[in-house]
């Protein structure tokens, strides 16, 4: 689809199509946004300390945990934005091309 925004600094606010609407709240695990992944997070089970940071810092809340430790990533939500990597100070979680990986 290709909208036509020709003359767009004109529009005014009327002209402007509405965005995208949450018309229902607490509706997010309806909606599994994982196939946005271009990388995944892989965790390295004998690096992992269970420090947690990698759960505080996940804006999805993929990272999964029982009984105070991490037991995996909920890769149904998890956008592959990277940031558990990049705070990991352990290094215990690496970013994989999804392309490369048997699915
Ligand atoms: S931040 Fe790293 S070391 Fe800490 S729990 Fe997560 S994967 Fe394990
Ligand atoms: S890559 Fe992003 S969304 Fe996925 S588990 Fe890590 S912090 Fe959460």
């Amino acid at each position: 689809m290709s909208w036509d925004i020709k003359g767009i600094q004109q529009w005014g606010w009327k002209k402007h199509p509405a965005g995208a609407v949450i018309k229902d709240p607490g509706n997010s695990r309806s909606f599994k946004t994982g196939g946005w992944r271009t990388f995944r997070p892989v965790r390295d089970e004998e690096k992992c300390s269970q420090c947690l940071i990698c759960f505080v810092y996940c804006p999805d809340s993929a990272i999964l945990i029982k009984n105070e430790k991490v037991v995996g990533i909920d890769y149904d939500f998890c956008k592959g934005c990277g940031i558990c990597a990049a705070e990991c100070p352990l290094d215990a979680i690496q970013m994989v091309d999804e392309s490369k990986l048997n699915k």
